[in-house]
């Protein structure tokens, strides 16, 4: 018989639902990847598993071994519930704008959390240098989300296939902000194959300089933003650009508004990169759209409950 399953067997094989308010009379339909229903409350549970068991299967990790991250929140805690599991500690290296809720989760969870300043990447405290100098000083595990294969890698070989086979076959259009990038060029490589005509949507806050890199029509800004999780100014290793058709720009305030319509609208605890999302799908449905449009919900609500957007609106 086999063993009754662990939570990270619950990693993946999410629902995805009608956004059916916020998209009534539209001539296609909006549909919600609940990523948030994660067992960690988000899409980055799927990569902690992934790039944990690419590292067990080449034997780099011996039992109790440290495992250090550059991570804004979502990353830590699906790292921390997989290193809980199977018995590895985990340090976090976060920049100190990420919201309080993220640090406790990750401390809840038992991960060590080092706190480092807001510097750009050129910078030796940059939270992504810090890591990597910890794992070359120490003898950690650095997980890379950034540059590491197997983040789009499982995005291709799951997260993919699970919305095309949601959708019945046909996806008009796929949505979603890109933070590592790992989410939207794994689903993308995979649709582009399986489902050609699909259009490969960048939400991208304004602020961010992803859009700009994606078409050149959208301004060339490195401004800040409010939005966790999504936008940057450079584009990270694992992004493959080239599986992106088009990018929509959307604003902090668009972002939260929406962000409460979902919860209140659509009962959908989210978190901010979610609206951003859906505003973007709003977008490329009113440009014409051969299909439905998939928007990824990438964390949860409870992940921004300090942060002051939310304690206004809620
Ligand atoms: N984190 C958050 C909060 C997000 O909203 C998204 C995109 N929807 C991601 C991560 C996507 O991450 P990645 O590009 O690293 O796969």
């Amino acid at each position: 018989m086999n063993p009754t399953p662990s939570i990270l067997d619950r990693i993946g094989n999410t629902p995805l639902v009608p956004i059916a308010r916020i998209g009534a009379g539209l001539p296609v339909p909006i549909l919600g990847k609940c990523e948030f229903l994660n067992p960690g409350g988000s899409v980055k549970d799927r990569i902690a598993r992934a790039i944990v068991d690419d590292a067990e299967q080449r034997g780099l990790l011996q039992p109790g071994a440290t495992l250090v991250e550059a991570t804004a929140g979502n990353t830590g805690v699906g790292l921390a519930l997989v290193a809980a599991i199977r018995g590895y500690r985990l340090a976090c290296v976060m920049p100190a704008k990420m919201s309080a809720d993220k640090r406790s989760a990750l401390v809840a969870l038992g991960a060590e959390v080092i706190v480092v300043d807001n510097a750009p990447l050129s910078s030796p405290t940059n939270f992504r240098n810090v890591a990597r100098r910890l794992a070359a000083e120490r003898g950690w595990f650095l997980t890379d989300q950034f540059a590491h294969p197997a983040n789009p890698r499982i995005h291709e070989q799951t997260t993919g296939p699970e919305i095309l086979a949601q959708c019945g076959g046909k996806v008009g259009a796929f949505v979603s902000g890109v933070g590592t990038g790992g989410t939207i060029t794994g689903v993308g490589r995979f649709l582009k194959t399986h489902c050609p005509t699909a259009k490969i949507i960048l939400a991208d806050p304004v602020g961010s300089r992803l859009a700009h890199l994606v078409n050149a029509i959208h301004p060339d800004v490195d401004a800040g933003y409010q939005v966790e999780g999504i936008g940057g100014s450079e584009p990270p290793a694992v992004l493959d650009l080239s599986v992106i058709d088009a990018a929509e720009r959307v604003t902090d305030e668009e972002s939260f508004t929406m962000t409460c319509r979902l919860m209140r609208e659509e009962g959908l605890l989210v978190g901010g990169s979610s609206g951003t999302a859906v505003v973007a799908a709003l977008r490329t449905v009113a440009r014409g759209c051969d299909g439905p449009v998939v928007v990824v919900l990438a964390d949860s609500w409870d992940r921004y409950l300090s942060r002051p957007w939310m304690q206004q609106r809620i």
